[in-house]
């Protein structure tokens, strides 16, 4: 029950909504459960003859003000009772999803998207079911059931037992077809997920498919998953189309029980012929409870497992944490270093190690150039500055102090991050750079394009800087995106400046401008650039060689090209590549 904790405050919140919800939720039931008894006196009097006009007439009134009675309590115990399970739910999700921006890059690697989403919507809405309709039909079917029983046994005891008989099998087929009818209906969604996809698919690689002649084949695995679809849904209408005929099935055995015993009952006069036909009224009324009951217990209990779904998320502890007291940290530190440092990627020991061991120390206003081949590590060792990851043994200091004593927030200002993939959210150009509303006035939005050789790209836009990127916007090539994500670092100035291969994407002369235009920061900013190419480096103060997660050369480019390994290696390489393209 600990899961049930994490909705706990949402009902709390709410317990004068669902109090006022189950008082009309209650009072529709009495209302309903008053209707069988005027028709017996009704009955009564039209069998014994002492029937006048206007008795009748009073009947058929309290009928008229049962059913308004009903109708005006029925709206609103919805009001109250489906509201709260909405609130229920809004608050959960935004929990979940305040909770999913704390964790860490590792479980967002380790996670997902689709099973993400799939907590913060089929979960979820499995919950609110299980809160709003689920108790709804519980309190329902518990209160008319029983109030329907004790009406029953009033009239006759032995004929309540008959007619009950059939009862308990109702409940269960109830509960055994809902469940299965749970599980036809998932796969129909997985199954409508899959097709939904091989079609996105299809369509995202129609050049492809052309170009290779491969449209049969297409037009094969479309076909193949539409036809699963349809099957999926006949195996479903297949459960449902022989759930309500059995439950009928269950109902009419009841009935016919009832009139066979009960006739015999009114004829010796036991009982009434009002009582006989109230009796069959009150067994109508416990059809729906009987059914309720086997289908809110699957719906319960599917509100619980996604409940538990979801706490296990929430209990997710985000393994980047801020430490108890973090100190604060007012200006950039005049020297940043590595110590023994070693990463991996898994959690398990045997892990492959993506540093190890790395010492390396970097001094304010210095520009730093780290090369290697590719998986050697370069990338990792970026992540690790700003804390998308800590270290598994060893530390990276800031001025001597453990970056995980820093307060993460201090941290990260100083912090101007371009990775590799750079990433564009759907929004303006302007908005993608600045992360606020274009402003017209913004003089270093124009020249942080302008450094990133983005600014003509932007006028050539009909919509300039307010051009949407993005699923909704221009199609940019690599090169643009990264020269977006390079305007973005240098429009948020940060004393640290970290570019992940920056330029792999753009053509050498614009590369060779874009870092020009950085190069003129260098003075007033602590610099470290990641490249495969060599030529962006050659300013570098320092340039440090990677290979399978070490640090294997140091050392100034003119040092390091005067020995025979990695560096001198690619530098020989490149060298000949430029003068013979
Ligand atoms: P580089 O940037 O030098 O190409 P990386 O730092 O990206 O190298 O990768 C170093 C090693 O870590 C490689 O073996 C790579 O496969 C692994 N690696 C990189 N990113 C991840 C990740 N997100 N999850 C698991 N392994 C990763
Ligand atoms: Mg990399």
């Amino acid at each position: 029950m600990t899961s049930f904790n994490l909705i706990k405050p949402y009902f709390i919140e709410n317990r004068r909504k669902i109090l006022w919800g189950v008082f009309f939720l209650v009072a529709v039931d009495l209302a309903q459960l008053f209707i069988p008894r005027i028709i017996k006196w009704a009955v009564d009097d039209l069998t014994y003859g002492n029937s006048k006009r206007n008795q009748l007439l009073l009947y058929a009134l309290y009928i008229i003000i049962a059913a308004l009675l009903m109708a005006i309590c029925r709206y609103f115990w919805r009001q109250f009772l489906i509201g709260t399970s909405r609130r229920v739910e809004e608050g959960l999700r935004n929990r979940i999803f305040s909770h999913m921006q704390t964790l860490s890059q590792s479980y967002f690697i380790k996670t997902k998207t689709g099973e993400l989403m799939a907590h913060a919507t089929n979960d979820v809405t499995n919950i609110r079911m299980a809160a709003g309709m689920g108790m709804v039909a519980l309190t329902d079917a518990l209160f008319l059931g029983t109030a329907a029983i004790f009406f029953m046994i009033y009239i006759d005891l032995r004929l309540t037992l008959y007619a009950l008989m059939p009862m308990p099998f109702l409940v269960m087929a109830a509960r055994y077809f809902s469940r299965k009818m749970h599980w036809k209906y998932q796969a129909v969604q997985a199954s409508f997920a899959d097709m939904t996809e091989v079609v996105r698919e299809k369509f995202a690689g129609i050049r492809v498919v052309k170009a290779s002649t491969l449209e049969e084949r297409s037009y094969e695995d479309v076909r193949r998953a539409s036809m699963d679809y349809v099957e999926k849904n006949i195996s479903l209408t297949r459960v449902t189309g022989s759930f309500f005929p059995l439950m009928m099935l269950f109902t009419n055995l009841s009935l016919a029980i009832v009139l066979f015993f009960g006739g015999t009952e009114t004829i010796f006069t036991r009982i009434t012929t009002g009582d006989f036909v109230a009796f069959i009224s009150y067994l109508n009324l416990m059809t729906w409870p009987m059914m309720a009951v086997g289908w809110v217990i699957s719906m319960i209990q599917r509100g619980k497992a996604s409940l538990d779904r979801i706490n296990r998320i929430i209990e997710t502890i985000p393994d980047i944490r801020e430490c108890p007291a973090p100190s604060p940290m007012e200006r950039p530190p005049a020297l940043i270093q590595f110590d023994h440092v070693t990463f991996s990627y898994e959690t398990t020991d045997s892990g492959y190690k993506a540093l190890s061991e790395v010492d390396l120390s970097i001094e304010k206003n210095t520009f730093t150039g780290i090369t290697g081949p590719p998986g050697s590590g370069k990338t990792t060792l970026l992540r690790l500055i700003p804390r998308l990851f800590d270290p598994v043994a060893g530390a990276i200091l800031f001025d001597g102090k453990d970056i995980r004593s820093i307060r993460r927030d201090d941290l990260r200002s100083f912090i101007s991050f371009v990775s590799q993939e750079p990433f564009l959210f759907s929004g303006t150009i302007a908005e993608n750079i600045t992360f606020a509303p274009y402003d017209p006035q913004d003089a270093k939005l124009v020249t942080s394009a302008d450094a990133a050789c983005l600014y003509e790209t932007i006028l050539s836009f009909q919509n300039g800087f307010e051009t949407l990127v993005g699923e909704r916007g221009v199609v940019l090539s690599g090169g643009q995106k990264q020269r977006i994500a390079i305007a973005r670092a240098i429009y948020h100035d940060g004393p640290i400046l970290i570019l992940d291969d920056p330029v792999s994407q753009v053509d050498a002369e614009t590369g060779e401008k874009i870092m020009a235009n950085i190069r003129k920061e260098f003075y007033r900013k602590t610099v470290l650039i990641v490249s495969h190419r060599l030529s962006p480096l050659k300013d570098a103060q320092k340039i440090i060689v990677m290979e399978n997660g070490r640090i294997t050369e140091s050392g100034s480019p003119r040092s390091l090209s005067k020995t025979s390994g990695y560096y001198h290696k690619m530098a020989t390489l490149q060298r000949l590549e430029e003068e013979h393209p």
